[in-house]
């Protein structure tokens, strides 16, 4: 079971918590829990490391950053005991959570569970502060890039070999959008596998896109739900339980991106292959990319990628240091992103064409497309995202009032946002 952020801001919310983690030990379950840290904690604790330092050591920050989960595992081991059961808290690294050593977006690399597996034994309810791990080589605490603590949980679920990893949190499952800007958008029953992934990867944060990858390769069963009520949630599942293939499933949107531009690039071979290179080296995830063959006389091209925001200053210094690639680099802080995800687009053609036309109706610039076999992403400006995702989300009708046929299963009628 996790609870993320929401779901242990306050005493009364990590009280909720641990009942609801009591109720599935006394239902018969051994129960591991994943905790994240509370409320806006995290957010808070990098603001502080920049009121001390402009680019702060990356070692130092992750030792900042895992304290959030701690006080709230610590706190919730607490509210367990006082409900009369016997409750352990630990840090990653004393639960066996064994990532490289790349500080900030550490990866998982090995689970090394005794520590709980005894404690299990014991009869304890045992909870892990999500987030976090403990570097091998460097023997430094790490953390897990933000949202880590979905990746925390799923890694632990499979190293136990857990009947489900239960992900609770303060909507009530995956929607058809992000129903903090899409009022009228639509649990869905079921996602599969390749589906949540685009998700994740394009934008929906309710679940960590690792975590997602880690669930796949390890045959995870991911069960999202609300901590603040019952019901029946999201399952992810592989593509064969899928029951439909609707040809779009979601829209999913990012409005914290940023784009790098360099204009006057040498076209000739190798050079997207430097600047690439350099950027991976550095650890710099780089998403949508476009580079145009010169047209002019110059036999100059453009090259224009697109960078989480957080990484922007290292991706620049990264293209800075490479010296002599282009005449000129820009960069843009407020970039957005809209996509249109669903499995059932392989087969069906139009969709990119009705992505484009809607944009276009509501005068919304379209900057950068890129696309998948089963999503299209348009990078547009970070100020129109909210009506592109409305705008597309009504487009292809996936609004719960929206008509369906007779027996459409995947999906269920209920769509506010809880808590
Ligand atoms: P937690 O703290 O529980 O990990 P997060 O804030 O990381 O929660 O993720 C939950 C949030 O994800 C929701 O509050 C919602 O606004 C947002 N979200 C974005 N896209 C979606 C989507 N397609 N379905 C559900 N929630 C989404
Ligand atoms: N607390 C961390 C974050 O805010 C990890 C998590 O919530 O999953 O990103
Ligand atoms: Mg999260």
């Amino acid at each position: 079971m996790k609870f993320g952020g929401t779901s242990v801001a306050g005493p009364e919310q990590i009280k909720r918590a641990a009942g609801r983690i009591v109720a599935a030990r006394e239902a018969g379950n051994r129960v591991v829990a994943v905790l994240s840290a509370r409320g806006k904690t995290t957010d808070e604790l990098v603001e502080q490391a920049h009121e001390i330092s402009p680019r702060p050591v990356a070692r130092e920050m992750d030792m900042l950053l895992s304290t959030g989960e701690r006080i709230s595992c610590a706190l919730c081991a607490m509210a367990i005991h006082d409900m009369g059961h016997e409750a352990i808290s630990l840090t990653g690294s004393q639960a066996g959570i064994v990532t490289d050593s790349s500080h900030t977006k550490a990866r998982i690399i090995d689970v090394r569970a005794d520590r709980i597996r005894q404690a299990l034994e014991q009869d304890r309810i045992v909870l892990v502060a999500g987030f976090q791990g403990v570097s091998t080589d460097s023997r430094d605490v790490t953390t897990l890039g933000r949202g880590g603590s979905d990746t925390t949980a799923v890694a632990l679920a499979a190293a136990l070999s857990a009947g489900v990893c239960e992900i609770y949190t303060d909507v009530r499952g995956v929607y058809s959008a992000d129903p903090r800007i899409v009022p009228d958008a639509r649990k869905l029953a079921q996602v599969s596998f390749e589906e949540m992934l685009e998700m994740a990867a394009s934008g929906a944060r309710v679940l960590q896109l690792r975590s997602v990858e880690y669930a796949r390769n390890h045959g995870v069963r991911i069960h999202c739900r609300s901590s603040f009520e019952d019901g029946p949630g999201t399952l992810v599942v592989s593509e064969e339980e899928t029951m439909e293939q609707p040809f779009v499933t979601a829209v999913t949107h990012s409005d914290a991106e940023a784009r790098v531009t360099l204009t006057g690039l040498r076209d000739e071979p190798g050079v997207a292959g430097r600047i690439f290179s350099a950027l991976a080296d550095a650890n710099v995830n780089v998403d949508v990319i476009i580079q145009n063959e010169p047209v002019g006389d110059d036999q100059l091209a453009d090259l224009s990628f697109t960078v989480d925001r957080d990484e922007l200053s290292v991706a620049r210094e990264v293209i800075d240091r490479l010296g002599d690639v282009s005449v000129a680099v820009k960069a843009e802080e407020q970039i957005g992103k809209v996509s249109v995800v669903g499995a059932g687009m392989r087969s069906h053609p139009g969709v990119a064409a009705k992505v484009f036309q809607t944009l276009g109706e509501q005068g919304i610039n379209i900057e950068m497309i890129s696309t998948s076999p089963i999503k299209i992403s348009c990078v547009i400006a970070a100020g129109r995202v909210a009506d592109a995702v409305q705008a597309l989300h009504a487009a292809f009708e996936l609004g719960d009032d929206a008509v369906r046929p007779e027996g459409a299963g995947g999906s269920d009628q209920t769509s506010t946002v809880a808590g």
